[in-house]
């Protein structure tokens, strides 16, 4: 059933999450960029290994690599010495190498004595008697790190839609890998609305406020490794509004804006969409966050957040940020994407229910055992956004539920919301 949008009705969070996400798909070129380079980016094409990784058997610890048979010999001759970097020769028959951490083992040693375990005697070593006992006995393989056991050949090791992060490159580094394929940056315009809004730096004049959300806005596109085209501060006027989106529209993929979305005089975002492209989406049943309104400017796929900071955070993770990751070719089968729903147990739910979903702001007050309890803050106002940065994610309220039936709740760590 599409949804049916009209002045009075809201649509449901789920139906406005369907409906956003129907045609959110990555068309972005590609572009070969060094791994140096690539944090934040997403791959374009999978990553297959060309090595095993390790590349060879290789030393876990300092000691003496050799051969099950000889670990009861009195004297047992050291006849070569590997460290790291160096190439082994094949053990002597009834002798040691001495090696040292991360050097590749002889081909026929089997297993590698830790130094602790060993006496430096006249000609040679022997292992000390207590290290030869069953418990502490020396095992088969032990302390030899097989070639292969982290990587092998072959191996698909990253899938297309990976965004890389700093473990990812690690990885890739080991199999030797120089340069990614991935998708060029989403260009993400950003605007502010408000003749109320000035930018940090300046002195405020009466009747004037900082701008949180160009702030709020930036750092949210900056953690999804995309990039930002800053459409500065519109001035509430229509004309202004709607030259400022047709720029947007042609410099960006996709615009989002904050503020004046709503429907007193002196909110022209809605009607301005409207003339240059059309709104799909708009009002939907949350809170907070309500006046949403997603659509298009021209061509160009545009979110329209509310002005409250509390409320442009709430709607971009939960609305505008599923539609970025898909915009930017995030994988939608990897956990990267989802973000965290934990169940918890809110302390304070709300005493009264609501006909639009809540998204409280709250912090873990213990997680003990395997009980995640958790507060809201008191103050949840959407104007308000240091108790989002006080606490550590949102709990969802469903629809007409409180007290006692809205105390298990799910619990979305800012944390995996990459907020
Ligand atoms: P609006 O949605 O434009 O009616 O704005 C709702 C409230 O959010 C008003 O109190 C605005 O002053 C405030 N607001 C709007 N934009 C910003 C911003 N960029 N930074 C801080 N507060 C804002
Ligand atoms: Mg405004």
């Amino acid at each position: 059933m599409p949804t049916i949008i009209n002045k009075t009705s809201l649509t449901s969070v789920a139906d406005a999450q369907q409906q956003i996400m129907r045609d959110a798909t990555c068309t972005l070129d590609t572009q070969r960029v060094s791994l140096f380079h690539a944090r934040g980016r997403v791959l374009s094409a999978p990553v297959v290994s060309m090595v095993d990784v390790p590349p060879a058997d290789n030393s876990a610890m300092d000691g003496y690599a050799m051969r099950m048979e000889d670990l009861n010999l009195d004297i047992i001759p050291v006849s070569q010495r590997i460290a790291a970097g160096q190439v082994p020769c094949v053990l002597e028959p009834h002798t040691c190498a001495r090696i040292f951490t991360g050097a590749q083992v002889p081909s026929n040693a089997q297993l590698v004595v830790i130094q602790e375990d060993v006496d430096v005697i006249a000609g040679g070593i022997c292992i000390k008697p207590s290290a030869l006992q069953q418990e502490q006995g020396q095992k088969q393989g032990q302390f030899i790190r097989l070639k292969g056991q982290d990587i092998t050949t072959g191996q698909v090791v990253c899938e297309t839609g990976t965004k890389l992060e700093a473990r990812h490159l690690g990885v890739l580094a080991s199999m030797g890998i120089e340069y990614v394929e991935v998708y060029r940056r989403l260009k993400v315009a950003i605007a502010s609305t408000g003749s109320e809004l000035v930018n940090p730096g300046q002195t405020l004049k009466a009747g004037q406020i900082y701008n949180s959300n160009r702030f709020l806005l930036a750092g949210l596109i900056d953690q999804l490794g995309m990039e930002l085209v800053d459409s500065g501060i519109i001035k509430d006027e229509r004309t202004t509004t709607e030259t400022a989106l047709a720029l947007a529209a042609e410099q960006a993929d996709i615009i989002i804006t904050s503020g004046g979305v709503s429907e007193g005089e002196e909110d022209h975002v809605k009607g301005a969409v409207e003339a240059l492209g059309q709104l799909d989406v708009w009002k939907l049943a949350i809170k907070p966050g309500k006046p949403l309104a997603f659509g298009r400017v021209k061509q160009t796929p545009f979110f329209g957040l509310p002005g409250n900071p509390a409320s442009v955070l709430v709607t971009f993770m939960i609305m505008a940020r599923p539609f970025l990751l898909a915009l930017q070719g995030y994988s939608q089968s990897q956990n990267q994407t989802q973000g965290y729903r934990l169940k918890a147990h809110l302390l304070n739910p709300p005493k009264r229910p609501s006909i639009r979903q809540q998204y409280l702001r709250v912090r873990v007050v213990s997680n003990a055992g395997s009980k995640l309890v958790i507060e809201a803050m008191t103050n949840q106002n959407s104007g308000v956004l240091s108790t989002a940065m006080e606490g550590h994610g949102l709990a969802v309220i469903k629809v007409n539920t409180s007290g006692e039936q809205a105390q298990q709740v799910e619990f979305l760590p800012y944390a995996s919301y990459g907020v």
